[in-house]
């Protein structure tokens, strides 16, 4: 007899609600991470009265009535919704691509005259079939939208030429001839209020969590401990990098307390040429509206700007780059997965997957389901 049922290897989302599932069927269960904090990179810390998103803005969106009703069990959410307002050279266009953006680019004003602009500079592109992110991105919304708002923000994002990117990242955005700016769309949305780390904290509720504790460096004696091993770090370190890196992008932030109430009036700004360094400006106050916990306004304001680079070992990675090579590894890893015996892989970078945190939540929920079902 093991002393837990499960070792769960990251505190972020899949780790934590594989837990508390766990301990609710009455498993025994230790969270242990590498970081000093729970959340994995949803994790917010307070600054002020206000809660910052350490490693990157998170809005919670969703169509999956079944995560809805499970994660609003262990937070109350605000009615924030995304609506970014991107910065060309300081020309100011909204997101996502809307009647309004459609009016700031070409003066058009009815869906008609959008539908006819874009079509004429789709034509002009001669793309049949989209291979790329390029001709997806150009036969969606035409060349100026694509120069102006997609090409600086994507190779800056990625790194990578438009043309060498996979068509699906920019399906992510929704586009759209109504004066509709809410950038999802999902039927569900909003942020914790209270922050992430708190609603993290009532999934873990109950359950020990040991921080500070690095798997792969003491796996031995950690394997010892439990039954099963949940593990939602990244796939190929778990293999030691044996058949080589996966590619991630990471992002590094550079963030500030100012002494104002209001330095860009909105969540997210994105500078979508190609030469500003930075793809985006996060004010975190407006996430819940400028207002702190009780309610009341908060005189200063913490923003981060957000630089993209290429990871590299010993550094967080965020966005798997899903393209064909490495998800053609990944397979290979996956492979080696299948074979260890008592490792359940999961989360963003279990999977190597660019999920957003529905999607998480709801493959920790189905990895549950199979996994304590007798
Ligand atoms: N994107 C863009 N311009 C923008 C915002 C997004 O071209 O102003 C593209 C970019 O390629 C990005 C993709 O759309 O990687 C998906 O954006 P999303 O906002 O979903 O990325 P995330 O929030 O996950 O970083």
């Amino acid at each position: 007899m093991k002393q837990y049922d499960y070792l769960i290897v990251g505190a972020g989302l899949f780790g934590a609600v594989f837990a508390q599932k766990a301990k609710e069927a009455g498993k025994k269960v230790l969270v242990i991470d590498r970081r000093n904090h729970i959340g994995g990179n949803v994790y917010t810390k307070d600054v002020e009265g206000i809660h910052v998103h350490e490693y990157g803005a998170h809005i919670f969106h969703t169509n999956n009535e079944e995560v809805w009703q499970y994660i609003t069990g262990f937070a109350q959410f605000n009615r924030f919704t995304n609506s970014p307002v991107a910065n060309y050279h300081g020309e100011l266009y909204s997101l996502p691509f809307s009647m309004y953006t459609f009016n700031q680019m070409w003066g058009v004003v009815t869906p008609q005259e959008a539908r006819a602009k874009i079509e004429e500079q789709r034509k002009e592109a001669g793309i049949k079939e989209p291979h790329n992110l390029e001709e997806q991105a150009v036969s969606l919304v035409g060349t100026d939208i694509y120069e102006k708002l997609i090409k600086g923000y994507t190779e800056k994002q990625w790194g990578r030429p438009c043309t060498e990117l996979p068509a699906s990242i920019i399906k992510r955005l929704p586009v759209r001839y109504t004066f509709d700016n809410n950038y999802f769309n999902a039927r569900h949305q909003g942020i914790p209020m209270g922050g992430y780390t708190k609603m993290v904290e009532h999934l873990l509720d109950g359950i020990e969590v040991r921080n500070g504790v690095d798997y792969l460096k003491e796996k031995e004696a950690l394997d010892a401990l439990a039954d099963k091993v949940v593990y939602t770090g990244a796939i190929d370190e778990y293999f030691d990098y044996c058949l080589g890196a996966l590619e991630y992008r990471t992002v590094r932030f550079e963030t500030e307390l100012l002494d104002t109430g209001n330095f860009q009036g909105n969540a997210a700004v994105n500078y979508t040429d190609r030469e500003t360094p930075w793809t985006r400006i996060i004010e975190h106050k407006w996430f819940e509206f400028g207002k702190d916990d009780n309610g009341n306004d908060i005189p200063k304001t913490v923003i981060s700007r957000e630089y993209s680079s290429e990871w590299k070992p010993g550094i967080e990675p965020y966005y798997p780059v899903n393209n064909d090579r490495n998800n053609t590894l990944y397979e290979k890893y996956r492979a080696l997965a299948d074979k260890e015996g008592n490792v359940i892989f999961g989360g963003r970078l279990g999977e190597y997957r660019y999920y957003d945190m529905d999607k998480v939540i709801e493959r920790a929920l189905a990895c549950a389901q199979t996994e304590l079902k007798d």
